[in-house]
């Protein structure tokens, strides 16, 4: 069975926040779609172990923010593997509330909704709520970031949280060329390539990274990296 077939099922991204109480939280979800129109219902997926879970059981309330292509990694990081539980994620980032108090995200937005939760369904490792739509807005124009720009253009990785992460994903590159994968996020440093949102050419190789180079995904130092088993072309 090939799960890379996987890849080719289309989505976006988003970042989907709730609250509990005073506390805000948001993670990013690649799983959001439109259900129904009249009136406009939407699901997502979200892992039962995650901070956000607790927040949507909590208020029965959560938003959408839709991601434009913008987004740089470190922003897409802070929300994608970096845990409410430990930082608060809002923290420099810029966002307002909905009339209920929930927030929505304006950095690299399009525009957001906001969904009551009105039917949950048990799948598992993932709680998919269904919610209907209370307000939505379009904030700017933009191109709605997806899946496979996350992927291609910008060599986003998937936390194994989510529910499209792929086990083979981590498998070595068949290739002759060094690379150095981050033990925390599974983000892979190819010196061809560079880092661009981290201002590193094309060309560099990993040993000549600066001490203050860190992983554009999640934020973590060199030290964190581990080369990756090199299979030569033959
Ligand atoms: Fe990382």
């Amino acid at each position: 069975m090939d799960t890379n077939i996987l890849h080719n099922i289309s989505c976006g991204m988003f970042i989907v926040s709730s609250k509990k109480d005073r506390f805000l939280n948001g993670q990013i979800v690649n799983t959001v779609f439109q259900v129904t129109n009249s009136p406009v219902t939407v699901a997502i997926s979200i892992n039962k172990e995650n901070l956000t879970h607790e927040y949507i059981r909590a208020s029965g309330i959560f938003t959408v923010s839709i991601l434009s292509e913008e987004a740089p990694l470190p922003f897409i990081g802070k929300f994608g593997f970096k845990s409410g539980r430990t930082e608060d994620k809002f923290k420099d980032v810029k966002y307002k509330l909905s009339a209920a108090g929930t927030p929505i995200v304006l950095d690299y937005t399009i525009g957001y909704l906001e969904a009551k939760v009105i039917n949950t369904f048990d799948c598992g490792t993932h709680t998919l709520f269904l919610g209907e739509v209370t307000d939505m807005s379009l904030l700017k124009s933009g191109k709605p970031l997806t899946y496979e720009y996350y992927h291609q253009i910008k060599k986003g990785t998937t936390p194994q949280t989510a529910p499209t992460f792929i086990k083979t994903e981590n498998s070595a590159p068949a290739s002759g060329v060094k690379k150095y994968r981050c033990t925390v996020c599974n983000y892979v440093y190819d010196p061809r390539a560079g880092d661009a949102d981290g201002g590193i050419p094309p060309g560099t190789p990993f040993e000549q990274l600066p001490d203050t180079w860190s992983c554009p995904v999640c934020g973590v130092d060199k030290s964190k990296f581990v080369e990756e088993i090199t299979v030569c072309e033959t």
